[in-house]
């Protein structure tokens, strides 16, 4: 299992922070950097910049030298938000989303709270050449916010990448500059679409006329040159006119970089009702057809 929330008990800090966990004093010198001290059975103790100390327990300090966690004193938790050995780091930018997708893994909730400032510093503190996803919730019910982001980190990390999940349902015209703007290759736009029939894919979503606004975003992203991965879930509400997806994602969406079809996952909306959605496609193969 991994571990990703972990106890952490700070000195004389209240407000939430972001550090780096270094095993030893390297190369890295960043005011985030905090240094393994002192190891004491199942805690360490690592010194920060301003001479504080960082007690995390339960964590094996050489596995997660260079992983970047998020504080939260009041609640002597620490978020790893990067794990420095993996290759498949997400950040979560918003739990609000306006779609309520039948088999959603990661339901929506009502409030946002904006975290922005610790993901720009989290960001900025990733190994050499991360792909980072992020993900809601919607992004991009916070657009301006995830542009700024993105190109506030870009400009100074030039050797990331961002792999960004979006229902596609809020891209416009006036986001032709921003878009255009961002550096080639830097960002891919993961984006769902369910049917090629509008009825069958806003019953999916449950949300009416989400298809249509699909198109139309992904006509922006198109005009931009963004770099487009279209996601479709396998379920038994779509599977069965999945030829007729393939023929309009061919005649209609040509410029997408990649189609990428998916199973369910058991959990979230789901795992409720997992009888009624799930097919196996290794069994009924000649279905999909
Ligand atoms: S699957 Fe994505 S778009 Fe659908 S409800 Fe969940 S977060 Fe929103």
């Amino acid at each position: 299992m991994i571990l990703l929330s972990i106890q952490a008990v700070t000195e004389d800090r209240r407000e939430p922070f972001v550090v780096r966990l270094n095993a030893d004093y390297g190369c890295r010198n960043d005011a985030h950097d905090v240094y393994l001290s002192d190891r004491d059975g199942y805690r360490s103790v690592y010194e920060t910049s301003s001479g504080t100390t960082l007690t995390l327990v339960d964590l094996d300090p050489v596995a997660a030298d260079g992983d970047v966690l998020l504080v939260v004193p009041e609640r002597a938790v620490g978020h790893r938000l990067i794990r420095a050995a993996s290759s498949d780091n997400t950040l979560v930018f918003t739990e609000r989303c306006d779609q309520r997708c039948v088999m959603c893994s990661q339901p929506p909730k009502p409030t946002h709270h904006d975290v922005t400032g610790f993901l720009e510093e989290a960001i900025l503190l990733a190994p050499p050449s991360a792909t980072l996803g992020i993900l809601g919730g919607e992004p991009t019910l916070y657009k301006a916010a995830l542009f700024d982001l993105l190109h506030r980190t870009l400009a100074v990390r030039k050797d990331i990448a961002f792999h960004i999940l979006t229902n596609g349902q809020h891209f416009e015209e006036s986001d032709l500059g921003v878009l255009r703007s961002l550096p080639t290759g830097a960002v891919t736009w993961g984006i769902p679409i369910y049917s090629a029939d509008p009825d069958t894919h806003d019953a999916i979503v449950r949300k009416r006329d989400a298809f249509d606004r699909l198109c139309a975003s992904l006509e922006v992203l198109c005009r931009a040159g963004a770099a487009i991965e279209l996601r479709t879930v396998l379920m038994a509400l779509n599977a069965d006119r999945l030829g007729d997806l393939a023929q309009f994602i061919t005649m209609h969406v040509p410029f997408a970089m990649r189609w990428a079809i998916m199973q369910l996952e058991n959990i979230g909306y789901a795992e409720q009702r997992w009888s009624e959605l799930f097919v196996d496609s290794s069994r009924d193969f000649d279905r999909l057809q």
